[in-house]
């Protein structure tokens, strides 16, 4: 059974406590057999697929995210990950041998991956079962204890992660701990063997902070504006229902969603009515009527969201209701670079249309900006392909869909730069938990090392 610690009177204490008791568990070595995470890992494969109902109910309540796109983006994702984790730790833990130089020889050389102690991880509200149990999972095959402070602007899935995981997790090892900023001040305050952050990059800049007070390493997972870029080489209605796909989930509301598109005037002008097409085909002709479009997380977001349309004309979409913080699924054809839109992530369901002259200036623009933590492109010319490739960075790029690579579970998810440092998913989520630790062990006999001892005139006669 997992800790859940739900309390607002003196969180530093109640903090402290956690941390000493999770401290002591890690010290006692509970966490390292392998058996004990195996155990963890299938256990909270058992909450997932036993409580998943629960899980679905509180994303309805924080996001009015629908069942289905629960299972997909978050519930079934994290058993995945779970199945892939099970099915190849065991090779994970296993030292891994390299090679000895010979004027070394004869010597062993390994690298041990040992878990690195305490974990914090810090969840946001937007994917909040994703994000929270993903880097729990790594945490776990690593063999850590963990302390997770999920969102408290996602309430009902917090509680409902506070519940369920005492339920099923060994609590010596496992404490949920909710609560907003002060809470998570406090917890900051602690040591921790590394911390796991996700959310936007002002809080990311506190939590680095932070971090630095006890030289703590950390990962990031931030966001940013993910361009996409199209260009008349593929079929526009295709791409249009893809774009659309993963700007549109959540809302808007996903760190990897397409944030921004990249295209001449002549490909956006015919580019619009398949982006209108596709919207009523995913959501019907009304999406405030739709079971499977969300909402707005907050007031504060919804204001802020809204906001950026500001001056601007939609060429689809741009109706919003405050009372149910529905924002449509709107397409501005044609912003300026220096409109507010164009600043700042948008995290919502706003798709702005960047006019470029073609390849060179959407490549200028990319580069211009902080690096992105996706890149989509919409082409079928290898050469544009290469180019984007070899001149931009970004977290991810992928060609042909948005937002699907996180699903690929050999691949790192993570950013670069101001979207963020560090990655996890599959075997990276492994070794950001893990310590590489350098094993060596040379013989004392043969002595082959007599050969470098000082004084080195006589070694020098001795080679
Ligand atoms: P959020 O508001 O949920 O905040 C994230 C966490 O930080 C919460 O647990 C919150 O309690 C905590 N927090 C808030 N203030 C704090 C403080 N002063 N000190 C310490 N912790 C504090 O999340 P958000 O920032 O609104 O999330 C949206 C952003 O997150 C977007 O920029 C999005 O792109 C990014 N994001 C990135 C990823 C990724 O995987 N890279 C995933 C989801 C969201």
């Amino acid at each position: 059974m997992a800790t859940s610690i739900r309390t607002k009177q003196e969180p530093k204490v109640v903090v402290a406590d956690a941390v000493a008791r999770l401290r002591q568990t890690f010290d006692r070595g509970t966490t390292k057999p392998v058996a004990w995470r195996l155990r963890q890992l299938r256990a909270l494969k058992q909450l997932l697929l036993e409580r998943g109902g629960e899980l679905e109910r509180a994303l309805a309540t924080d996001l009015g995210k629908s069942g289905t796109e629960a299972q997909i983006t978050e519930i079934g994702l994290l058993v995945g990950e779970i199945d892939h984790t099970l099915k190849h730790l065991k090779r994970w833990v296993r030292p891994r041998r390299v090679a000895v130089p010979l004027t070394l020889a004869p010597a062993s050389a390994s690298v041990v991956a040992e878990p690195v102690g305490v974990v914090l991880v810090i969840g946001p509200w937007n994917y909040p079962v994703q994000l929270c149990i993903g880097p729990v999972i790594g945490a776990l095959a690593a063999g850590d204890a963990i302390l997770l402070k999920p969102s408290e602007l996602a309430p009902a899935t917090s509680a409902a992660l506070a519940r369920l995981l005492p339920e099923y997790l060994d609590d010596r090892a496992v404490a949920v701990v909710e609560g907003d900023a002060e809470v998570a001040t406090a917890l900051l305050a602690e040591r921790f063997d590394h911390i796991f952050y996700t959310g936007g990059a002002a809080v990311g800049k506190v939590v680095a902070r932070a971090a630095a007070e006890h030289l703590t390493p950390i990962t990031l997972e931030l966001g940013g504006k993910s361009p996409v870029y199209v260009d008349d080489t593929v079929d526009l209605a295709d791409a249009a229902r893809r774009i659309v796909w993963g700007k549109l989930m959540n809302a808007g509301q996903t760190c990897v969603a397409p944030d921004y598109l990249l295209a001449t005037r002549s490909v956006a002008d015919r580019l619009v009515p398949y982006l209108r097409d596709a919207i009523a085909a995913l959501y019907g002709p009304d999406p405030a009527d739709s079971a499977d479009y969300g909402r707005i997380i907050s007031d504060r977001h919804f204001a802020r969201v809204s906001g950026l349309l500001d001056g601007l004309e939609p060429a689809l979409g741009g109706g919003v209701d405050a009372s149910e913080r529905y924002i449509a699924p709107t397409v501005v054809n044609g912003v300026d670079a220096s409109a507010s839109i164009m600043q700042e992530e948008i995290f919502g369901p706003i798709l702005p249309i960047l006019h470029v002259s073609g390849l060179e200036q959407a490549i200028a623009h990319i580069r211009a900006g902080e690096k992105p933590l996706a890149l989509y492109v919409f082409s079928d010319d290898r050469a544009t392909r290469k180019r984007f490739t070899r001149d931009t960075s970004s977290g991810a790029l992928a060609f042909g869909v948005p937002a699907a690579h996180l699903l690929v579970p050999g691949l790192p998810f993570g950013g670069v730069g101001a979207s963020g440092m560090g990655a996890y998913h599959g075997r990276h989520s492994f070794d950001t938990f893990s310590h590489a630790k350098a094993v060596f062990s040379k013989p004392l006999s043969p002595d082959t090392l007599s050969l470098v001892y000082p004084p080195f005139t006589e070694a020098r006669d001795r080679i």
